[in-house]
């Protein structure tokens, strides 16, 4: 295992990613804005860095694992971040879930230099981050792909080469409509559940044998019927990926209205103060919207206005 490998942003995803790179293997360098995040994987061995630009000097595949389109353009290209410690050479694979438009100005920044970049976002939640389970979507060089392949391998299952630069950026953001379509299906179909006095547990247990059959269901549908919203994924991330697929069908010309919907209860969801629950909250949003719960379940009427 010559390469030397970096990783960038250990939070829910990013530490269990980078573990299983430590266990596979792999001769690891970590960086973390916050210090504790870093100690659990220099407890199983990897050089903890002090910044970007300190992990570039130690890597020649670099995983960066953080939340939003700035914060990728600040780790890569603001100062202390990975352009001013990386050698001509190396790789930087973003998995987070950015803009496909800011993904390709970034490559092309890398590429002046000598660097290579994929854009590689993933879908599987923190289950499938910690089990190296993950799906994983990329763009960029055939080539560059090949070189990395062996450490997506420790990563996820379902990896898939889906084009040019930005391309793996443009399937996350079809992933998340299908999933926040979803979800809102999922949750109406609980609500409508509960409120009909009927128990949500033994209809999710029906639909699952059906073609309403998915992980959807499966994992946020049990999570609305516990009334678990701890994350998981982030309320206010999820409504970052519905902004990034608006500002790519406002450029695009393309009407995509479930998509507008969709960022619509996420928007009400962290408007509420609700941004760091998993998105299976958007639960919350419709059982507002639907009046409060009785104590068996059923809607109570709302008063007359008369
Ligand atoms: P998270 O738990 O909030 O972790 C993000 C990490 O990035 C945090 O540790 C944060 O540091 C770090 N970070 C953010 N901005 C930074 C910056 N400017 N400089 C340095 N570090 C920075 O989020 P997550 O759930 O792991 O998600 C990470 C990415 O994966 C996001 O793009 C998300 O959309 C995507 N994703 C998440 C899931 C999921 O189920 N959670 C699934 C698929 C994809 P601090 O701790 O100091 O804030």
């Amino acid at each position: 295992m010559a390469e030397r490998v970096g990783f960038i942003g250990l939070g829910i995803m990013g530490r269990p990613m980078a573990l299983n790179l430590l266990r596979a293997g792999w001769n690891l360098a970590v960086y973390a804005r916050r210090p504790e995040s870093m100690e659990p994987l220099a407890a199983a061995g990897a050089a903890t860095c002090d910044s970007p630009a300190d992990v570039a000097r130690h890597a020649d595949i670099l995983f960066t694992m953080v939340a939003d389109t700035a914060d990728v353009e600040q780790v890569i290209l603001g100062p202390g971040g990975v352009i001013e410690g990386a050698s001509p050479g190396a790789v930087l694979v973003d998995m987070s879930t950015i803009s496909p438009a800011v993904t390709r100005t970034i490559a092309a920044r890398l590429r002046a230099r000598g660097l290579a970049m994929l854009d590689a976002p993933v879908s599987g939640g923190e289950a499938g981050a910690i089990a190296g389970t993950l799906s994983i979507m990329v763009g960029g060089e055939a080539a560059v792909f090949e070189r990395v392949r062996p450490l997506f391998a420790a990563l996820g299952r379902n990896i898939v080469h889906v084009g040019g630069s930005g391309a793996g950026q443009v399937c996350k953001s079809c992933n998340q409509i299908v999933v926040g379509a979803t979800i809102v299906g999922v949750a109406e179909a609980i609500l409508l559940a509960r409120a009909s006095g009927v128990d949500p547990a033994r209809v999710r247990e029906a639909l699952l044998g059906g073609f309403a059959a998915s992980r959807i269901l499966e994992v946020h549908g049990q999570r609305m019927i516990d009334s678990d919203f701890a994350p998981g994924f982030k309320a206010r991330l999820h409504q970052k990926d519905m902004r990034i697929v608006g500002e790519s069908a406002l450029e695009l010309g393309l009407a995509l209205p479930s998509a507008a919907t969709i960022a619509q209860y996420l928007n009400a969801l962290v408007g509420q103060g609700l941004g760091e629950e998993d998105s299976a909250a958007i639960y919350k949003v419709l059982e507002a919207m639907s009046g409060s719960r009785s104590a068996h379940g059923g809607l109570v009427p709302a008063e007359s206005p008369c």
